[in-house]
């Protein structure tokens, strides 16, 4: 089972699951692959780039890095910078990062973004109070720090 980052000539983005390769080309081939949205039969893949950094440290899946100057590497490099930006901005607090995040909530700490590890049970937690968290992968690009 393959699954797949599609989007629509209208610009709607969504997911497609295929048996295989062959499955994907005769559906489409065939106008049976249309945009759940629109419905449009326009439709593209996308690189899946930036969900192969999502799988929690899968280490069987590692991705070949992307084809140089292709869309793909583009989308990689914009994917590395949003979480650099991240890194940059927020306080790394550790494994204390669901009871800091909860003091921040409750008003008990400054407020200010952080970031930290916490299992998916404590994320499904703090989800419950109403408090923002958002993953970030689980391996980071290496880069000298010069
Ligand atoms: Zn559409």
């Amino acid at each position: 089972m393959k699954v797949w980052s599609l989007q629509c000539a209208q610009g709607h983005a969504f997911e497609g699951w295929f048996a295989d390769e062959q499955a994907y080309q005769a559906q489409q081939a065939g106008g049976l692959l249309t945009c759940p949205m629109c419905g449009d039969a326009g439709i593209t893949r996308l690189p899946s780039a930036p969900r192969l950094n999502l799988g929690g440290g899968r280490s069987d899946e590692s991705p070949s890095r992307p084809r140089p100057g292709s869309l793909e590497e583009g989308v990689q490099a914009l994917w590395e910078q949003a979480v650099e930006h991240v890194l940059a901005h927020t306080e790394d607090v550790g494994a204390a990062f669901p009871d800091e995040a909860r003091r921040i909530h409750r008003g008990e700490a400054p407020k200010r973004a952080i970031r930290g590890q916490a299992s998916a049970d404590e994320v499904r937690a703090l989800r419950e109070d109403d408090i923002e968290v958002v993953p970030l992968p689980q391996s980071l690009p290496k880069r000298s720090l010069q």
